[in-house]
């Protein structure tokens, strides 16, 4: 049976892509809206090499409310995957009105065109930084919502506060997917992450040091109440999480509740040490890395507590740590 049609909007981007991929392998029709402001052409022909499928693809910017109305209705769109938005934390500091008027514009723009055509269905990008240093750990959804760190995170906030109160309307089905630390690429290496410049992340600055384009990685700080004294993440595989975009397009068919959020993490913790470690293991490389101090906003330590996904979206992450720095690696690799 022909499954439905799906708007992705930012669908060229780290976690797009990879989407994309998954709802062709899947079956879905994904119509790709992204404005290239944070990717490449290229990314197309990568997911063509994987699926054997060239996407639709349109250059746009999502805030043109008119232009995405007729995209809607001429590819009769059933779903919205909305991943268009920015994501750097300290250019956000810098760059407040950007931020907010991209991200939060931006998905006004969005659901404004869905209500005209009448599509009632969206799964939205959140982000565990909703939760700054949560006092309890595994965090779970029930955990408070804490005031953002930055124009970034408040821009999430204000986003899922912005669908909570559509969907009350009874006009909108919303799945909130809150990523904890995605990273990795696509086992293929045909797609993988393309960072604009320095990358703040910690995998791709690791990356880029084994590769030479870094000379060395800090590691931010190592006196921190932790195992080996480095921050904790989770780290989720860019292929599991979006495999769990196409088990919400299941969960919101299927279900109805107005709105449901969602941790998507492996529900374990890795010290920064331990990623280095373990990058320098599966790769056999030695790193170039030292220790710096503490990075200004850094929160100690995260981790999820994902019962609710594995039960409800009947996903579960299934890629670890190491096929994480092995995938990342085996895509710098083909970069250079
Ligand atoms: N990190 C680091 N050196 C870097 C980049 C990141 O030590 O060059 C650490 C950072 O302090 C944090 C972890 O790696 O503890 C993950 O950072 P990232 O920026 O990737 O994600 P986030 O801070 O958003 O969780």
């Amino acid at each position: 049976m022909k499954k439905s049609n799906i708007l992705v909007t930012g669908g060229l981007g780290f976690i797009g892509s990879h989407t994309v991929v998954e709802l062709i392998e899947d079956g879905y029709i994904p119509v790709i809206v992204d404005n290239l402001n944070n990717s490449e052409l290229s990314v197309l022909t990568g997911i063509e090499k994987i699926t054997k499928i060239k996407p639709i693809f349109y250059n746009l910017n999502i805030l043109n409310t008119n232009i995405l109305e007729e995209i809607i209705i001429q590819h009769q769109i059933d779903c919205v995957i909305h991943f268009a938005a920015h994501k750097a934390v300290g250019e956000s500091v810098e760059n407040p009105l950007e931020y907010y008027y991209n991200n939060v514009s931006g998905l006004i723009s969005l659901l404004k065109a869905m209500e005209k055509c009448n599509v009632k269905k969206i799964i939205f990008s959140s982000s565990c930084t909703v939760y700054g240093q949560a006092s309890q750990l595994p965090v779970t959804e029930n955990n408070p919502i804490l005031k953002a760190e930055s124009p970034y995170g408040n821009t999430k906030k204000i986003c899922e506060e912005i669908l909570t109160d559509v969907a009350k309307t009874g006009k909108l089905k919303v799945v909130s997917l809150r990523y904890f630390n995605p990273a990795g690429a696509h086992k293929s290496a045909f797609i993988g992450e393309l960072p604009k410049g320095i990358p703040n992340n910690l995998i791709p600055f690791i990356t880029q040091t084994a590769a030479g384009i870094r000379h060395s990685l800090t590691i931010f700080g190592d006196d921190y109440n932790t195992l080996d004294g480095t921050c904790i993440r989770d780290y989720i595989h860019v292929t599991d999480l979006a495999k769990a975009h196409v088990k919400s397009i299941n969960f919101i068919n299927s279900n109805e509740s107005e709105i449901e959020v969602f941790n998507i993490g492996t529900g374990k913790g890795s010290t920064v040490l331990e990623i280095v470690k373990a990058f320098e293991k599966e790769n056999s490389i030695k790193l170039n890395y030292k220790i710096g101090n503490r990075r200004s906003g850094d929160i100690e330590k995260i981790w999820a507590d994902c019962k609710k996904a594995n039960t409800l979206l009947n996903w579960k992450a299934q890629l670890t740590i190491e096929n994480i720095v092995k995938d990342a690696w085996k895509w710098q690799n083909q970069l250079i």
